[in-house]
């Protein structure tokens, strides 16, 4: 295994430097100019989509490169995309869908003018997602399918303008099987959107109530019955995509900064040897963990899949964001507590409560810390069933 970079790896990674460089927008206008920054990436030749398939507009992108590339977009916290459309459904079409599916929906994705959601997860179903009830039945006349049911945590579903969802059509046999991936426009009358708020005191989650919800059969992927098996290939790639190793590690470097601003007596937060130390931890874990992704990588460039260390990655890749999201909550100190009014104290800490809240979800979503942990023992340590 070879996880040093080549003389090559290393030209495409001055390359990528200086794209970004040149085309990144900076300070405030990095949110408003994200529509620039993609069509930047774009004409770069699909680095817009770097882990799509070169068939499908992708950049063709080698294991290693990718990694490369997601490192220095990490590092330099560039816009990111939406993950449902171009990482989640668009995988799954390119994989299932037929060619009139992809034609249709493929671009609507890639250049973000519509927005999708992902209702897997129901109340009684989300570590054990094969519990999902939500039911498609099909009309007599085989021409389209009636839903009904609920998802639960539906992400953005309140801005998004179609769901991809995973639904009950028969409840014979093993539950994983009889499951079916439809997709549905969420203007129909039958869809319902209420807001769940967090935590941390933000709207991004929600439920999503289907009745009577007329699916024409053009919208569903693949074969009936087949969807346990579409959504689960990709649940490896999702995890991966949660540790955000990259962004972490810029996180972290924000974090170092902020605690240098903090005057502790005559020093500052980052000379106080207890908050150093957990800097250090910190960073040890990070670093671990990127060698991690890299023999990962390594094997990928050989061949091999993704496998259960992508469960590894998500376990301590959101264990990390969590800790980094504590760092800026003893930097911030008592300024954090008035959060979600105006600034006290030290500007960075009006989002430090918020953040830290809301991370506590990154150990939850895309599968419980607990569910990894029970994959790692079963098929990495071999633990038994
Ligand atoms: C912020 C946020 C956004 C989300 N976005 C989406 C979305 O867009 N689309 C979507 O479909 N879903 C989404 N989810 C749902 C998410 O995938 C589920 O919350 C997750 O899978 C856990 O399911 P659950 O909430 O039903 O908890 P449960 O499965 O009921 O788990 C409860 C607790 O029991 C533990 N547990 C469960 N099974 C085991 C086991 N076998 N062994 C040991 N411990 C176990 C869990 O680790 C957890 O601590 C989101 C969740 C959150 C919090």
């Amino acid at each position: 295994m070879d996880i040093e970079f080549s003389k090559e790896d290393l030209e495409f990674q001055k390359e990528v430097r200086a794209f970004i460089e040149k085309n990144l927008p900076t300070g405030t206008e990095l949110w408003t100019k994200r529509t620039r920054w993609f069509d930047a990436l774009r004409k770069k030749g699909g680095w817009d989509i770097p882990k799509w398939p070169v068939e499908f507009g992708g950049p063709g992108f080698t294991p290693t490169q990718r990694y490369i590339f997601d490192m220095e977009m990490g590092r330099c916290n560039t816009p990111p995309q939406l993950p449902f459309g171009v990482g989640m459904l668009a995988p799954i079409l390119m994989n299932y869908g037929s060619k009139e599916q992809q034609d249709r929906f493929l671009p609507g994705i890639r250049d973000g003018s519509v927005n999708w959601c992902q209702g897997y997860s129901e109340p009684g179903a989300g570590s054990d997602l094969a519990n999902l009830r939500t039911k498609a039945e099909l009309s007599e006349d085989g021409t389209h399918y009636v839903v009904n049911g609920q998802k639960t945590w539906t992400t953005l579903a309140h801005i998004a303008h179609w769901i991809f969802c995973l639904t009950r059509t028969s409840g014979d046999g093993p539950k994983q099987e009889g499951i079916t991936f439809l997709l549905m426009p969420m203007d129909d009358p039958g869809i319902e959107v209420k807001p769940i708020i967090t935590l941390g005191g933000s709207h991004s989650v929600n439920d999503v109530y289907l009745t009577d919800v007329k699916v024409p059969v053009e919208n569903r992927v693949g074969e009936e019955g087949k969807g346990w098996t579409y959504a689960k290939g990709l649940l490896i790639h999702e995890r991966t995509g949660l540790a955000g190793i990259q962004n972490s590690v810029w996180a972290l470097e924000k974090a170092k900064d902020t605690a240098r601003s903090v005057k502790v007596g005559k020093r500052t937060l980052m000379d106080v040897p207890m908050f150093r130390n957990k800097v250090g931890e910190l960073e040890a874990e990070l670093m671990a963990l990127e060698f991690t992704e890299l023999r990962s990588l390594a094997s990928a460039s050989e061949g091999g899949d993704p496998g259960p260390e992508s469960s590894i990655m998500k376990l301590k890749g959101t264990e990390i964001q969590q800790r980094i999201s504590e760092l800026n909550l003893e930097a911030a100190g008592i300024y954090a507590a008035p959060w979600g009014t105006q600034a006290v104290g030290h500007k960075f800490a009006r989002g430090a409560t918020s953040g830290y809240l809301g991370g506590r979800a990154t150990t939850i979503y895309g599968g419980a810390s607990e569910v990894q942990k029970d994959v790692i023992a079963k098929n990495v340590l071999d633990l038994g069933s």
